[in-house]
Parts: structure tokens; sequence; C-alpha cells
């Protein structure tokens, strides 16, 4: 028995676009997006193209003028609606440029629902570009099919973290010096998954952290893991005991 094709195709290209998109709706590409299709991928008139706006959901549009450096495209239907991804907020400690570059990277592929940059004491990050992080982002949910971007928010101080929190949304703190089994300790439900930078937090951190309400240290095995490592370990192990990774196929 013949497979029946995936529809949309799995490898057609996908852009993000911030406007509104609609059935009809005439859309310009320009810059590095008409590069992109019409030089690397060499589409022209009447190809296929996935595009998604982070609201709407994901449409399929088809070129009707080709061009290297801008590109008309018409909307013709919509292929999925918008996704709900588990409302887990990773904040992490920035660490190197490369690093943090990948672990936005990996984390919007993991489906986190928002990224928060945390300066701790021992924090040593360059200057944490929101815009470099978005685009890092954007790249990512074009390539692993999200319909929605994290939401990624300006660089905080953990003390303002701590203080203006959500009490009811649970903080489990990634804490190397031990804690609950974290794939024991992660149940569904509004989170926020903490981890600190290379040199750890501070006592005084972690003890302000332990003594948050509604805020659970949580163990990832018996080694150090990097920052960025521990980062993406506790968004797995979430995603796989609490989070959306429980639903395929059920
Ligand atoms: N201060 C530590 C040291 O040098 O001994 C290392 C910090 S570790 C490189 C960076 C962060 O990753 C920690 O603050 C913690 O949030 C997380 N982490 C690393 N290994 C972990 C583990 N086994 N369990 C829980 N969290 C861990």
């Amino acid at each position: 028995m013949t497979a029946t094709p995936a529809w949309p195709p799995k490898s057609l290209p996908r852009l993000f676009l911030r406007s509104n998109l609609s059935e009809g709706a005439i859309v310009e590409l320009d810059g590095g997006q008409a590069n992109y299709l019409g030089n690397v991928m060499r589409l022209g008139q009447g190809a296929e193209v996935l595009l998604f706006d982070g609201q709407s959901g994901e449409w399929l549009a088809r070129i009707v003028e080709p061009g290297k450096k801008r590109m008309t495209l018409a909307v013709e239907c919509k292929t999925r609606e918008p996704e709900t991804v588990p409302d887990v907020w990773l904040a992490f400690a920035p660490v190197k440029r490369t690093q943090t570059d990948w672990l936005v990277e990996k984390a919007t592929e993991l489906g986190a629902a928002r990224l928060l940059p945390v300066m701790t004491q021992r924090t040593i990050a360059e200057r944490v570009k929101l815009e470099r992080l978005q685009a890092i982002a954007i790249e990512a949910a074009e390539q692993c099919g999200r319909t929605r971007l994290p939401e990624i928010v300006e660089p905080l101080p953990i003390k303002h973290l701590l203080e203006h929190r959500n009490v009811a949304r649970t903080l489990y703190f990634a804490d190397e010096s031990g804690g609950d089994w974290a794939p024991d300790a992660f149940t569904p439900g509004p989170c926020l998954i903490l981890t600190g930078p290379e040199g750890g937090f501070t006592d005084d951190e972690r003890a302000a952290i332990r003594s948050a309400p509604n805020a659970v240290a949580v163990s990832l095995g018996p080694r150090i893991l990097r920052a960025e490592t521990a980062a993406l370990a506790a968004l797995a192990v979430y995603m796989a005991v609490a989070g959306d990774w429980r639903l395929i196929g059920s």
C-alpha cells in the first residue's frame, strides 16, 4: 500500500514574516528572504513556500513574482493552526556568546514558551543582544516547524526575577548541590526552569532561591553539567515527563 505523502511536503521552505497572514493576502519578500528563495533555493514563479507570522498559524503561499532582490507571494490556504506549547519558561544565566546562541536555538527547538536571560553575581557574559537572540529563535522556529516564536525578554537581575515572579508559576531550580530527581519533580503546569552561570550561584543566591515560595530544587544527575547543557537537559526532561513529548501518538 503506497503511503500517502505528507501534505504540505516537509521539504517546502518555511519563512517567518512579521505581517498578518490570511487567505488571499499578497506579501512582499525582500533582502535576505528573497535571496534565500531566489538564489539559494532557486525557486521561481509558481513555487510553494510555507509562511508563518507567529500568531495565526502556518500558511501555504505561492511565488507570483519571482526575483533575486524582491519577491511577491500570494497566500493560498492555512496548513496548520497556531501551536500550543507547554507553558514552560527557561531562565538561564547567559554564558559566552556562541554558547548562549546555541542555547537559544536549542531551547526554541525544544519548545520553550519564554526565554529569560538572568544576570547573577557570577554571570560572565558579553552584552546580551536581544535582536540577535530573536533572529536565532526565528531561524530555529523556521527549521523545526514551530508556528509561534518563544518570547525573549530583556536580561533581568536574579533578585528582580525572585521578587517579581508570579508564585503560582512553579520555579524549578536546577541545583548541582542536590535536589529532587528532575523526572519525578517536574509536573505539568505553568513553570519556570532556572539554571545558573558557569561559576554557579553564590550561597546567598542559592539560599534566596531555595526559600522562594513554590520553588523546587532539582538535580540533573551526578555530574556537573556546563551551564548551557544543564538548561537544555532540564528543558528536555521536562518536555519528556510533563510537556508535549508525552502527547505524541496519544
Ligand atoms: N558551580 C558549579 C561548580 O563550578 O562546581 C558549576 C555550575 S554549573 C557549570 C552551571 C549551572 O548548571 C548550575 O548553576 C546549575 O544550575 C546547573 N547544573 C549543572 N549540573 C547540574 C546538576 N547535576 N544538577 C542540577 N543542576 C546542574
